[in-house]
């Protein structure tokens, strides 16, 4: 049977170590949000993830959903977990309080829905759409719409869906055809089917407010002609009450490789009552609140199922006994020496730790950033921390769920044949893992939306300032006695990023396909470096606690020698990276289509 600890102690030397989660209180509204409230809120998390959660992974990947006259069912335990989970006010924690919300900041969020991921990623999605349904409502929606619907999102009793996806329309929403007619009454009539919908149908709450793409009769073509509409299951009455039943119906629930506990649905729209959110014409800016809060949170369930995997596998790996140590016998008095003294098992676990840790502490970077960019008083500084946050989506997206694939799959190596079985639990974690490299735009998308939006946006300065920030790292680690290794290495790569950003700016102007040739590698280059720039950061902490004599030994200890595994086995790969650049598109595009 699989465990799950949340990672408490590494959380914690992040928050207050690294990033100095205190500053977030000196932002206005955030003034109860001191560390020691941030650590306890973060605790109660744990455990519910721990207790209540996690023992309902397994069950209701085994049992699935079921559609049962047009109404779907969840796993055993699910709609429990949901009472509980909306009960303690986890649903509300970083909403407004004007509407009902905790207020507390996104960072706390982010750090909750890491640990959500691990215990239950199917769980997760049901609140997790219903919080960017909210985001969009909030920063677009009229103050009646808010009024009517935000109280009911916030306090969990209503959820909230993303209705982007038809069944010819998936990354080029641009010819999608839904359409909404004026109803003449300020509402509009939708009609159209969409497909592949996220907590689309459900018994975890009494109502369902679905946000839907769809055009108007005199929507211009493209993506600059679609709108974004609510949609609620039940319309609700003056009271605030379930009123009747909408035109809105769920067709089938898709059978599927992961997350099984989630229900992706079909739903049919026939003449459903629904409101403008935002302006007309302009829904794919109200959406792409939604969507960059969706990515952000779809990176996390590759970080947490990649910790969860992690947790399993080197569990297994310090008890399986099999083979001796090549170096001589480890437990002689036993038939055979666990399977962690060999260095292949070894490295497997180290990649995954060290970029577990890593991708952690560059979420809780772009996490605070968050907070910055929507409280800090001084302009400048919150267009500096929304910059941050623009350029670091597509990569936290990725890279994360890239890496979580991977590292759910090394995980399952690790257990040989016993991972390939279902009693371990690890082989759903990499069925889970693999949708997050997909949905929410495919990460081929994000790689394209970073290089072909996010490097030229206002000439270049996002990027510039990205290198700027990593570059006054290099040289103040570089100035930290035994650091000097480190910033050499991370300063090498950097340099390779920088050279691959100015090949992309001339030969991507002149040929759009070098651009989307070059585009997935340079986000995973990004990507390392961004995570290499992280272990800077903590092995340049862990370095002087230690000088200090400061803090446990042993956790600074393995936060630098998981440092230089990182820096000496893993950042070389942006040499490779660079060169598959280099190469160009012509390899690429040279094959005619009948030569395939
Ligand atoms: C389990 C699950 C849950 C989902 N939840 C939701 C949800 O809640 N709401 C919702 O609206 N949708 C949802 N989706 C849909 C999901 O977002 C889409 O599947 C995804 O955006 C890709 O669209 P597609 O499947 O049509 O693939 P396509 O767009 O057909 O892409 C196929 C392949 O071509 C590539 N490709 C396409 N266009 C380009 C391009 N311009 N440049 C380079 N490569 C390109 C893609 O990267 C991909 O590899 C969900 C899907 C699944 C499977």
């Amino acid at each position: 049977m699989p465990t799950y600890t949340a990672p408490l102690d590494d959380i914690r030397y992040l928050l207050h170590e690294v990033h100095d989660i205190g500053q977030l209180a000196a932002l206005p509204g955030f003034e109860d949000a001191t560390p020691a409230m941030i650590d306890e809120v973060l605790a109660g998390g744990a455990t519910f993830c721990e207790d209540v959660l996690f023992p309902l992974n397994q069950s209701g990947d085994a049992e699935g959903v079921h559609l049962d006259h047009g109404e779907v069912r969840t796993p055993s335990g699910f709609k429990a977990a949901y009472t509980r989970y909306t009960a303690d006010g986890w649903t509300a924690i970083s909403a407004e309080p004007t509407y009902g919300g905790t207020g507390l900041p996104e960072m706390v969020r982010f750090v909750i829905e890491e640990m959500l991921c691990s215990a239950n990623l199917s769980f997760s999605m049901y609140p997790g759409l219903s919080h960017g349904a909210y985001s969009a409502l909030m920063s677009h929606g009229s103050e009646e719409l808010k009024q009517r619907f935000l109280p009911k999102l916030i306090d969990g009793t209503w959820g909230g869906t993303m209705c982007l996806t038809e069944a010819h329309a998936g990354t080029d929403l641009g010819i999608l055809t839904t359409k909404a007619e004026p109803a003449g009454d300020g509402a509009y009539r939708i009609t159209g089917q969409k497909i592949f919908i996220s907590a689309g149908e459900h018994d975890l709450t009494e109502n369902i407010v679905h946000l839907v793409l769809a055009k108007l009769p005199d929507a211009p073509g493209g993506t600059k002609g679609i709108s974004l509409f609510l949609v609620p299951k039940f319309l609700p009455t003056e009271e605030g009450g379930l009123g009747t039943r909408n035109g809105v119906t769920c067709g089938s629930v898709e059978h599927k490789m992961g997350i099984k506990a989630s229900a992706t649905c079909v739903l049919n729209f026939d003449n459903a009552i629904g409101w403008l959110v935002g302006e007309p014409h302009k829904g794919m800016r109200a959406m792409f609140v939604m969507m960059n809060g969706a990515r952000l949170a779809v990176g996390l369930q590759g970080l947490g199922l990649s910790e969860v995997a992690y947790q399993n596998a080197l569990a297994y790996a310090k008890e399986r006994l099999q083979g001796r140590a090549l170096t001589g016998p480890k437990n002689p008095d036993g038939p055979a020496d666990a399977i962690l003294v060999h260095p292949d098992v070894r490295k497997g676990l180290l990649r995954i730790k060290a970029l577990n840790e890593g991708m952690r502490s560059l979420a809780y970077w772009v996490g605070i950033r968050i907070d910055l960019e929507h409280r800090h008083p001084d302009a400048a500084v919150r267009q500096d921390a929304a910059d941050m946050v623009a350029l670091m989506t597509p990569v936290l997206k990725a890279f994360l769920t890239d890496k979580g694939f991977e590292n759910t799959n090394i995980a399952l190596q690790t257990l040989g044949g016993h991972g390939y079985i279902r009693e371990y639990g690890i082989e759903q974690y990499v069925r889970d893992a693999r949708i997050a490299q997909i949905y929410e735009g495919t990460n081929a998308v994000q790689a394209l939306d970073l290089v072909g939006r996010k490097l030229p946006m206002d000439g270049g300065r996002l990027v510039r300032r990205f290198f700027e920030i990593v570059k006054g790292d290099v040289d103040t680690a570089a100035a930290v006695g035994g650091l000097e290794d480190f910033a050499k290495a991370l300063g090498g790569s950097l340099y390779q990023l920088q050279k691959a950003t100015m090949l992309l700016a001339e030969r991507g102007f002149a040929n759009p396909d070098e651009a989307g040739a070059a585009a997935s590698e340079y986000l995973h280059l990004m990507g390392y470096v961004a995570v290499g720039w992280q272990w800077l950061r903590m092995a340049t902490v862990s370095q002087q606690r230690l000088a200090a004599g400061q803090g446990e030994r042993r956790f600074h200890d393995a936060k630098l020698k998981t440092a230089r595994f990182f820096f000496a086995r893993l950042l070389p790969e942006t040499a490779t990276l660079l060169a598959a650049i280099q190469s160009g598109a012509a390899p690429i595009m040279a094959l005619a289509v009948d030569e395939f």
